[in-house]
């Protein structure tokens, strides 16, 4: 089975507060890099290399330069850069999927113009911002010349590639553009209501990325994407005013990439390396749609590690804890009333 390691390469815009180019981007803090030149540094530690899908239009702000930079380090040290698209740098909409066929046009066909220029070759391969694509983002793609596209969260709610019920998580084409989703998988399922996640370092444990991986190798998924943020080891108050490293979500980086290295039959590959393999033999990487599954206990793992993170981790955990309590209560009092 292929992993590819996916980082959106950006800075945030939450509430009008924009985040610096060095501290979400490259994460520097107290003289180390906690971003992509962290991430670089431990990709090739064990030997693998990685995409990052840089918003190009991030350089209407901040000035083409420091954006070509970001995707010319990345370059230089043979890592993969794509195409990644936020178009609210340059028009009123946040998401791709908001504009009409034309201007889904124009905005690709400028992205790959910055990359061209910037990089001296086209991306061939794409995800939209907030995976905020739908079925004219595939086309504008197509027109453009770019026939792969990364965009594809099942369960999330701007995602709209979902209305062409493409499968979940296998590798799929329409009209001759390849969809490789981001890898999704279901915690918990209570009837028929099921609650997705992504495979995303930042917010999946160690146990559960191990789980799915396992999983979709054991039932035959050829490939799956693993996703990060050139942030995920970066942590900041709401202010955007103080900047802290993560170091256990870099641990858990650390320890997927080891895992994934000793597994001998899983092996790192970039987009690019996806897209010339699936051109040579399409066939191969036609497969079932495998989901897999994590369930209460890894869910529930997860709530107690991350329990600062989220009230929902909390309350989660307080749940999971009543029954027990309520036992040892009960317990107590008929031991006491003997
Ligand atoms: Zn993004």
């Amino acid at each position: 089975m292929y992993i590819i390691i996916t980082i959106d390469t950006e800075v945030t815009n939450r509430q009008g507060c924009i985040t610096p180019i060095e501290k979400t981007i490259y994460g520097e803090i107290g003289g180390q890099s906690y971003g992509i030149t962290r991430i670089m540094d431990l990709c090739e530690a064990f030997n693998v290399k990685a995409t990052f899908f840089v918003d190009v239009f991030a350089s209407h702000y901040f000035g083409e330069d420091a954006i070509r930079q970001v995707c010319q380090e990345i370059q230089r040290r043979g890592h993969d850069v794509q195409l990644h698209t936020h178009p609210h740098w340059l028009d009123n909409k946040p998401n791709l999927c908001d504009y009409d066929l034309q201007r889904q046009m124009e905005l690709i066909a400028h992205g790959k113009a910055l990359l061209t220029r910037w990089l001296g070759k086209p991306p061939v391969a794409h995800r939209a911002g907030a995976f905020a694509a739908n079925a004219d983002t595939l086309t504008a793609l197509k027109r453009n010349g770019i026939l792969l596209d990364c965009s594809q969260f099942v369960a999330y709610p701007r995602c709209k590639l979902g209305k062409l019920s493409l499968p979940v998580n296998a590798v799929s084409e329409v009209d001759g553009v390849v969809e490789l989703p981001v890898t999704s998988f279901v915690e918990l399922q209570i009837g028929r209501r099921r609650k997705w996640r992504l495979l995303d370092v930042d917010a999946d444990t160690v146990a559960e990325i191990k789980h799915v991986l396992c999983q979709a190798q054991r039932r035959g998924l050829p490939v799956v994407t693993l996703l990060l943020h050139s942030f995920s080891f970066v942590n900041w108050n709401k202010e955007g005013t103080r900047f802290w490293a993560d170091h256990s979500d870099l641990a858990k980086f650390e320890a997927v990439l080891r895992f994934v290295r000793a597994q001998p039959h899983m092996e790192v590959i970039t987009v690019a390396e996806f897209a010339r393999l699936y051109r040579a033999e399409p066939e191969r990487f036609h497969s079932e749609d495998v989901v897999p599954y994590t369930g209460w206990g890894l869910t529930l793992w997860r709530a107690c590690r991350q329990f600062n993170k989220s009230r929902k981790n909390q309350a989660l955990v307080a749940l999971a804890a009543t029954p027990f309590m309520a036992a040892l209560i009960y317990g107590l009092a008929c031991y006491f009333r003997q």
